[in-house]
């Protein structure tokens, strides 16, 4: 899908609201998409005829304020990161920005627009609003420029992003493209590629035909096919896995985890460009093939953490 954002000569103004210092629409399509301040008695019912149906709340976890006829798509209170830095607790905050960007992308993409606000309407606003623009397939550096001259366009200095900590979320959610060897299988990966490591597990070294495969977890919800899927076939490895690969090259793709289906294994060496992770331990290295030595530093565990036999 092509992504084209409002540019910010061109963004609309929205009648009883301060564009664009207090209000600004990025997106017409899929679905209007705008950033506010904190909403202090805005007209609702003009946002709504402005063809907005939902509200992100990024302040409280219950908003102070009845947006009807606009519903509430999310509300969570975000740590206010202004002045840099990042949260106190990073892997919680990532969860949430997860949550809170996939659903206002699963709400565009229906059709339905979204108003998205934290208090001054850059930060967090700012961030769910670019890695939604990610998510949806522009690439990272025309997110980061958008949203610099948005927020320049606004009068904030100095700009955006704020922090390291936003433009890593932005690359969470870049889209990442993956296929197999002949290339009749592809797939799409549109949020964070996490816990990336080495397997060295018999399955993974047959399937790989190689020392060991490099897998990492992605959402299920952020991977999709895109095409071949007709040609996967399965093969169930073990009780819980089955090993996918494309039926016509055997290049092995993902993994499922029958007992995890919220979770897709996806090998690394079928990501078409930096899967924007890095594997961070080895894992079943008792089962290593006996002619590969490890030399790197990494921590090993001799099963699957969490699995050792009692
Ligand atoms: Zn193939
Ligand atoms: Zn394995």
């Amino acid at each position: 899908m092509s992504v084209e954002p409002i540019l910010p000569e061109a963004l609309r103004s929205v009648s009883g609201l301060d564009t664009p210092q207090r209000f600004y629409q990025v997106l017409r399509a899929p679905a209007p998409l705008a950033g506010m301040s904190f909403p202090n008695r805005p007209p609702w019912k003009l946002v709504a005829a402005a063809g907005f149906e939902s509200i992100v709340c990024l302040t409280d976890n219950i908003p102070p304020y009845d947006p009807s006829p606009l519903r509430v798509l999310r509300a969570a209170a975000f740590k206010d990161l202004v002045g840099g830095g990042q949260p106190e607790d990073p892997q919680r905050e990532a969860a949430m920005l997860r949550d809170v960007v996939q659903a206002t992308v699963a709400e565009l993409r229906s059709g339905k627009g979204v108003v998205v606000h934290c208090a001054g309407g850059t930060g967090r606003t700012g961030t769910v609003i670019a890695c939604a623009l990610a998510a949806l397939g522009m690439a990272q550096d025309e997110v980061l420029n958008y949203m610099a001259s948005v927020n320049t366009a606004r009068g904030k200095s100095p700009g955006w992003p704020e922090s390291e900590w936003q433009e890593r979320r932005v690359a969470d959610f870049v889209v990442k493209t993956g296929g197999c060897l002949c290339g009749a299988v592809r797939y799409e990966i549109s949020g964070p590629v996490r816990a990336a490591e080495y397997c060295h597990c018999s399955m993974c070294r047959k399937a790989s035909g190689s020392a060991f495969s490099s897998n990492a977890e992605v959402a299920a919800v952020d991977f999709r096919w895109v095409a071949g899927s007709e040609l996967l076939s399965e093969f169930a490895s073990s009780a819980q896995r089955r090993k996918c690969f494309c039926s016509t090259c055997g290049s092995h793709l993902v993994i499922r985890r029958l007992d995890d289906p919220g979770t897709i294994i996806v090998t690394l060496g079928t990501i078409d460009s930096d899967a924007g992770v890095r594997p961070n331990r080895h894992v079943f290295v008792d089962s290593r093939a006996t002619w590969f030595e490890i030399t790197d530093d990494l921590p090993q565990f001799h099963v699957y953490p969490g699995f050792e036999p009692s």
